[in-house]
């Protein structure tokens, strides 16, 4: 399957890894938008959020194990913000779902923080 977050998680395409377990793999975002930008992705492929089902959605909590792991060793102690893109209307570019973890500044939060498209 031609999925770019797969060939991360195979180690065909280098990433800057932050952690990993069995289930999960967390690199840093090539592209930040925050101070601190990591991408949490489960190793199962699941192509977005509208593909979360009975099935699989342990891999979804998996994740956010990841992420309070990740908060904790990388001392992110004045909070964080994830959030998953899904579908064209949100912008989602890579179709292996993924969550970003930001910290490191004081986000803004209201209709402002969603930007319009063009
Ligand atoms: P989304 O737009 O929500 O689908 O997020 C995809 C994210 O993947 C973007 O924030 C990109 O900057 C990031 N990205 C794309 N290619 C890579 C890569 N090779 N390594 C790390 N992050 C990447
Ligand atoms: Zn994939």
């Amino acid at each position: 399957m031609d999925c770019l977050f797969c060939k991360i998680i195979n180690g065909e395409i280098p990433s800057a890894k932050v952690y990993e377990d069995e289930y999960v793999y967390a690199f840093k975002d090539i592209a930040p938008i925050a101070p601190i930008h990591y991408l949490i992705i489960p190793k199962t492929h699941i192509s977005g959020a509208n593909e979360i089902t009975e099935e699989n959605s342990a891999l979804v909590a998996k994740v956010f194990e990841a992420a309070a792991k990740i908060a904790k060793a990388e001392n992110i102690e004045n909070g964080f913000r994830i959030i998953t893109n899904c579908g064209d209307d949100a912008g989602q570019t890579v179709k292996h779902l993924h969550f970003h973890l930001l910290a490191g500044v004081k986000m803004g939060w209201g209709p402002e923080s969603v930007n319009a498209a063009e």
